[in-house]
């Protein structure tokens, strides 16, 4: 009795699902997944002629940006980041073959920008907590603050170990890590002979192809825009964009303000000071990978406008906007507008 009652649905379901799997594949189109890592939005779209090998890819994309988070979080306790800063200043630990190529590439930066990029920013940073609205008070401050200097990092390149001179030493990677991160997930796509797409982690963004045919168009945003207002409205500037890496640092990201002094507390430290960096609130770096241009975008919003233009015009293929304090925009030789005779 159960027979004809069981068989029937059973193969109409079979028919359905040879339908679906038959019908999924002819489905070319964009495709987009986005998560909260790394404490930010991540998102990857891309162009695909088969749904199911889209989603497969996405998924890889996302696993290897929690991958990355695992490892690098300052906030996750297991992670090999927090382990090394609990132990390197004792004696040199081993790490990764992926840590000791971050740090490595942040060293250069920090030799490249006489010390305005520092992952030892960190040995202040850490006292800063800016959803608590918490900073490190004045005693603190300057008990800490010879110990933003990325001189007292010893990596041994061969034996890929760290370790720190001084006991008060600690690194974090959000400078850096998340343009690592973005590169890493780009050659995900490539690997599946993805053309076009974009992986983004918070502000960084890396762009593969063109939107077929057209740019891709990136915003960047008013510092000072309104939450209410249209995605176009809240940008300042719109890059028609192709084939790069764009990353951008603002002060509005993560900040409060300081109800003493009325100043804005926020995520980027000039490691001089200890304090939140002064005279820019948006810098954004264009180049072919985000594991330069996350880390330029945080040095250069450290050095300032003159500073930050002269560093990145002296970089063969990197390009920069800059809006300063006062709202006005500078950009680097590659980008400026070109002048009429008239106007000079
Ligand atoms: P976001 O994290 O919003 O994309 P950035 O790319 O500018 O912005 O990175 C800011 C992060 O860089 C901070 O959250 C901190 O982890 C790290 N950082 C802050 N100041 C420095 C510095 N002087 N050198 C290196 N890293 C820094
Ligand atoms: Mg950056």
């Amino acid at each position: 009795m159960g027979g004809r009652l069981t068989v029937y649905p059973v193969r109409w379901r079979h028919l359905l699902s040879l339908l679906i799997v038959f019908a999924l594949p002819a489905f070319a189109g964009w495709y987009e997944k986005e998560e909260t890592i790394m404490g930010t939005s991540v998102s990857v779209k891309l162009w695909h002629p088969d749904a199911n090998k889209a989603e497969q890819i996405m998924a890889d994309v996302m696993a290897e940006m929690r991958r990355i988070d695992a490892s690098l979080s300052p906030f996750i306790e297991t992670s090999e980041l927090s382990r090394v800063n609990r132990t390197a200043a004792r004696a040199p630990v081993p790490v990764s073959r992926e840590l000791a190529t971050i740090v490595d590439k942040a060293l250069w930066f920090s030799e490249r920008s006489q010390g305005a990029f520092d992952i030892t920013f960190a040995s202040v940073g850490h006292l800063y907590d800016y959803r608590k609205q918490q900073q490190p008070d004045e005693q603190q401050r300057q008990a800490l603050l010879d110990a933003i200097d990325y001189h007292l990092i010893e990596l041994d390149r061969d034996k890929s170990t760290l370790f720190f001179k001084d006991p008060r030493v600690q690194i974090d990677l959000g400078g850096i890590a998340k343009g690592y991160a973005v590169d890493r997930g780009a050659a995900i796509l490539r690997r599946h002979s993805v053309e076009h797409g974009t992986v983004n982690a918070g502000g960084d963004s890396r762009i593969l192809g063109d939107k077929r045919g057209e740019p891709w168009i990136i915003g960047i945003k008013k510092p000072r825009g309104q939450r209410g207002d249209s995605p176009r409205d809240q940008a300042a500037i719109m890059l028609p964009l192709s084939d790069t890496a764009i990353s951008t640092s603002g002060d509005y990201e993560r900040y409060f303000i300081d109800t003493a002094s009325g100043r804005r507390v926020h995520h980027i430290i000039n490691p001089d000071t200890g304090q939140s960096a002064t005279g820019v609130v948006s810098v954004s770096v264009l180049g072919p990978g985000g594991f330069d241009t996350d880390p330029l975008s945080t040095t250069v919003f450290v050095l300032g406008v003159e500073q930050g233009l002269s560093l990145i015009n002296r970089l063969p293929g990197f390009d920069c906007v800059i809006i300063d304090s006062r709202g006005q925009v500078h950009y680097s030789d590659g980008l400026a507008p070109p002048v009429k005779p008239d106007q000079k």
